[in-house]
């Protein structure tokens, strides 16, 4: 997913906002003008070139390229297990964990992680809200995850809300985290999704707890 600022993959990162990354998938497909500075995709084309046994699976030229065919890597999904000192943790710097070809399953095992790590924070970000909203109510949601769904536009803006209304109980904090030209939508959605999650209090959600935009 694009982020501010991205130097390293792996173990310690040195993405502004968070501590350490941690890619249990890697490779995407761009799917909207959000996608159109893809730094995995640049990225990927690299670490394939290096030989990186994670990037050798190719992309759909059309939408992804060299190295960045989406692969699941079971044997990362006990790292965050490892790291005995309490991280902040971007899952899949290089991917987008609701990607339609990462299976239902993979994706359940990956929020049981998060869920047996509390001492670790979790940032999610998705641009595949719909399969968001669809798996959500099979998923555990842990207080340690913060669940991110990129803004584009004010249309992205009332899906990403009425999609919020639909998550489950459990699923306690959306962001809504902008893209650079969305700086506007972004503080729209902002103010939706915190009258929405007033409103999910009011029903007795008690999930509902927190909503920011970044
Ligand atoms: S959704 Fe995929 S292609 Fe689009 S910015 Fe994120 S990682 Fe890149």
């Amino acid at each position: 997913m694009s982020v501010p600022t991205l130097c390293r993959v792996g173990d310690r990162s040195s993405i502004e906002w968070t501590e350490a990354t941690w890619n249990p998938t890697t490779g995407c497909d761009r799917i909207s003008r959000g996608c159109d500075h893809c730094y995995a995709l640049t990225l990927a084309k690299r670490l394939k070139a290096m030989g990186n046994a994670k990037y050798q699976t190719d992309g759909d030229p059309r939408t992804s390229g060299p190295g960045c065919g989406v692969a699941v890597h079971p044997d990362t999904l006990d790292l965050p297990l490892r790291w005995r000192e309490p991280r902040i943790v971007f899952v899949n710097s290089m991917s987008d964990l609701f990607h339609a070809r990462v299976p239902d399953e993979f994706i359940l095992r990956v929020f049981a992680v998060m869920q047996a790590t509390p001492r670790h924070t979790y940032q999610v970000l998705t641009k595949r809200s719909p399969r968001l909203r669809r798996l959500a109510p099979r998923l555990s949601w842990p207080k340690n995850v913060w669940m991110s769904v990129s803004v584009e536009d004010d249309d992205h803006v009332r899906r990403v809300v009425t999609e919020h209304d639909q998550l489950p109980p459990g699923c306690s904090q959306v962001v809504a985290y902008p893209c650079s030209w969305a700086r506007g939508a972004a503080a729209r959605a902002a103010g939706r999704l915190v009258r929405s999650t007033r409103s999910r209090r009011r029903e007795g959600w008690p999930g509902a707890r927190s909503v920011a935009t970044r």
